[in-house]
């Protein structure tokens, strides 16, 4: 299942108020226990991830340690090379 809206770190209720905002970013107040946070997408940040990780492979690293320097699993790395190199 995909979730689409956010739901709260802590109790997972998905009953969220818009409650100001910090940064820019929107905070959020969950109404069934009281937590509150800022819902930031993780949208740019993995986009930066992304563009860290072709830049390593275009200067030819290995898939190993590009995910030891970014982080990011090594499945992952693979799975985008495949992606990279044409459908199928
Ligand atoms: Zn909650």
């Amino acid at each position: 299942m995909i979730l689409t809206a956010h739901s709260c770190a802590k109790c997972g209720s998905t009953a969220l108020h818009k409650n100001g905002s910090s940064a820019g970013k929107a905070k959020y107040r969950c109404t069934t226990c009281g937590h509150q946070a800022v819902f930031a997408p993780a949208e740019p940040a993995r986009a930066a991830q992304r563009e860290q990780v072709n830049k390593l492979l275009e200067e030819r690293n290995s898939q190993r340690s590009i995910a030891r320097v970014s982080g990011v699993a090594r499945m992952t790395i693979a799975r985008w090379i495949k992606k990279k190199s044409g459908p199928g």
